[in-house]
């Protein structure tokens, strides 16, 4: 029944009943203001709620729901306190362990009231049992009732209870007339005509009872939507690719007399690939609008005196340049590199890093704000505080995929002064397949790195399992030995970043114990950013032979004459990460290895992944096997591929629906202008904002 008169498109939420002021406040800040954002909230992965197991059925590793009569109350005080309750069913009995809880929630569990719970099993002390289950109470009459149909899981829901978006969810679809949700796909232009968008909503809001996830009908609609999304975020960035293109920038021509004395003082000469992206670069930077380009080179391909290059041809016509890199270390990095490459030009280069205090820091800010420092290194920091350039004509951000599309396009915004945008040339590592170049970077011109310098041999790689760690030691004797040096990664699945150095130094330690000939160092995040670059510094000038470090030294660190990489628990790592890490050897002549030491038993995914890395060490081979061998696994997802955090589409599964999303954007922008915008606003949102630039 539809008691609302207004369109769900525009509805506020605020119109739904028993919506509290705090809960639409906190929807708000989660983007959600109309029933249109709510109906467009979609599940990003289901629960089966549909069956009760007997609890002699329960297997450790996989989320059951069950249902018990309380046999037990406990607060164990040993070790870390807990609430323990074991509920049983004749079949067998489980624990429920609450780390939190409060006086009132514990006085509800009473022996012989029955429990509903739902979350995952694992092998506990007492036998199976499950920590912080989502539980409810029922009465005997309601026993065995399970619910008809899988339940949504819901992204983003911080301070906003899952059932509550449940409950106003289910009363969009039935009270506020979701069918009359405006189509704003042509019929023409929709894969599935016969698939109305309200239908494909409910469906995956609410799946029809006995369906699984892998049905055809959640599939169809699953795909109906996300081929609609994927087409918003090409709009989008059509749109924004074509606003630029007559924006006004500098036009910097190149000075060819100083060009050419950089690369002669180069103590390396350029690859040709080099050559040819410097000239596409030149090429737009002599254009009185702005250039996009993105340089996608593998880790290693040289893009650092690439955009060395691109700076001294802004420099050349009185413009100065920003530099942004992920991280501090990176930053420092690329300061040293530039200085010894454009100090003999006369160029002054500052590093902004967040080490800069008082005097020193003023200093260098003024030095930018009057035109006397050429270039700026930072971090994200160079934008976010208050940089004032005198004439900023060139942006580079280096190893793009840590940033997110959108703060790149709000720091086109920052940049720009008075109608004139600066050039902005963006480096990446990540390897996009063409398929996801179309998609993802569809406002960027892109150019290819696809030449190794000279003399580099792969990367040999080689998996062995962790109980061979101490032959992996032994080995590292002999490589210090022959003047080589050496990475040992530390990883761990936790996210703590404290746990993971604590790890660090603990390796650290056993490894200056057991090679007492080797010079250890020890790099993580929790150090001061002085001690970080300071043993930074001394692994490159060799007076540090090994150095342990967390996954800090991921992206960028370019050491030559390091060429042996450990890395420990390589399962927990994907793909990309691994590449990206073992990308730090093999940056020099002669041979580089790389151990991926691993725990047993390795799942299968773990093991592909591995096996991947053994027999390619080329980034584009190993993101096209990623995508192949991610995806089919859950329904629905949001992932991060690239850059883009989608609500329903993924670029690993829908792939092949992006040529058709390329076709319907350019018919829909030729014959349907006016559905664009409701389009991007319905699934981009509040992110489309920087590209009404
Ligand atoms: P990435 O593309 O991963 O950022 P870098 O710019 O850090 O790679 O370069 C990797 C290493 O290769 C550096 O030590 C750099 O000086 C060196 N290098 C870059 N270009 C060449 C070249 N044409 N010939 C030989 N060495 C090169
Ligand atoms: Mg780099």
């Amino acid at each position: 029944m539809a008691w609302h008169s207004g369109s769900p498109d525009t509805l506020p939420i605020a119109s739904l009943k028993g919506v509290g002021a705090q809960t639409l406040a906190r929807l708000q800040r989660l983007g959600l203001t109309t029933v249109q954002d709510l109906l467009f909230h979609l599940p990003f992965r289901y629960e089966d709620r549909t069956r009760i197991l007997p609890l002699g059925s329960v297997k450790p590793g996989e989320p059951a729901q069950v249902e018990g009569q309380i046999e037990l109350v406990e607060v164990l005080p040993k070790g870390r306190r807990a609430l323990i309750v074991r509920i049983a069913d004749g079949t067998g009995a489980l624990h429920l362990r609450f780390f939190h809880y409060t006086a009132a929630q514990q006085g509800q569990f009473l022996r012989g009231r029955r429990l509903r719970c739902y979350g995952e099993v694992r092998e506990g002390y007492f036998g199976p049992e499950i920590t912080h289950p989502d539980y409810q109470f029922v009465a005997e009459g309601e026993a065995g009732r399970a619910e008809p149909h899988l339940t949504p899981v819901y992204p983003l829901t911080e301070g906003v209870h899952q059932k509550t978006l449940r409950r106003l969810i289910a009363q969009a679809l039935d009270q506020s007339g979701a069918e009359r949700l405006t189509d704003w796909l042509p019929e023409g232009l929709s894969p599935y005509p016969q698939l109305k968008l309200w239908q494909a909503l409910r469906l995956l809001h609410r799946p029809p009872a006995g369906s699984s996830e892998a049905s055809p009908e959640l599939s169809a609609a699953r795909e109906r939507l996300a081929f609609e999304e994927l087409l918003a975020h090409q709009l989008s960035l059509s749109r924004f690719r074509q606003r630029v293109r007559v924006q006004a920038a500098p036009a910097l021509r190149g000075d060819p007399e100083t060009l050419r004395r950089f690369v002669e003082h180069l103590p390396f000469a350029l690859t040709g690939a080099q050559r040819r992206v410097i000239a596409e670069i030149e090429a737009d930077l002599a254009l009185a609008r702005p250039m996009m380009r993105l340089v996608q080179g593998d880790v290693g391909s040289g893009k650092t005196v690439v955009a060395a290059a691109a700076a001294l041809t802004a420099l050349a016509s009185g413009h100065q340049v920003a530099i942004m890199a992920p991280t501090e270390l990176l930053a420092e990095q690329h300061c040293r590199s530039f200085r010894q490459w454009l100090d003999p030009l006369g160029v002054t280069i500052v590093l902004l890093s967040g080490r800069l205090k008082g005097e020193q820091r003023k200093s260098a800010l003024e030095a930018v704000a009057q035109g006397r420092a050429g270039v700026a290194i930072g971090t994200h920091a160079l934008f976010q505080e208050r940089v004032v350039f005198h004439r900023l004509g060139l942006v580079i951000i280096d190893e793009q995929h840590r940033f997110g599309v959108h703060q790149r396009l709000a720091l086109r915004e920052k940049g720009s002064r008075g109608g004139i945008y600066p050039h902005q040339l963006i480096m990446t590592a990540t390897p996009i397949p063409r398929t996801l170049a179309m998609l993802g970077y569809a406002d960027l011109d892109l150019s290819l790195l696809d030449e190794r310098p000279p003399g580099r041999i792969p990367v040999n790689t080689v998996v062995i399992p962790t109980a061979r760690r101490a032959d992996v030691v032994a080995r590292i004797g002999d490589w210090v030995a022959k003047g080589r040096q050496v990475y040992w990664v530390c990883t761990l699945i936790e996210e703590s970043e404290l746990l993971q150095c604590q790890a660090a130094e603990k390796s650290a330690r056993l490894l200056a114990e057991a090679l007492p000939a080797v010079r250890v160092g020890l790099i993580h995040g929790r150090q001061k950013p002085a001690d970080k670059e300071a043993v930074m510094q001394s692994f490159k000038a060799g007076a540090i032979d090994l150095l342990v470090a967390t996954t800090v030294i991921e992206v960028g660190m370019d050491v030559p004459n390091a060429s042996l990489m450990v890395i420990e628990n390589a399962e927990r790592l994907g793909l990309a990460q691994l590449h990206q890490l073992r990308g730090r050897v093999g940056r020099g002549p002669g041979e580089a290895h790389c151990v991926l030491l691993y725990q047993p038993p390795l799942s299968a995914a773990a093991r592909e992944r591995l096996a991947i890395l053994r027999e390619s060490d080329d980034g584009f081979v190993i993101a096209e096997k990623d995508l192949a061998i991610r995806g089919p696994g859950e329904l629905l997802g949001t992932r991060q591929t690239g850059q883009i955090q989608f609500r329903i589409a993924d670029l690993a599964r829908d792939r092949a629906l992006l040529e058709a999303v390329r076709q319907a954007a350019e018919a829909l922008l030729r014959d349907y202008p006016e559905r664009v915008e409701p389009l991007i606003r319905r699934w981009v949102g509040d992110a489309a904002h920087y590209a009404e630039a």
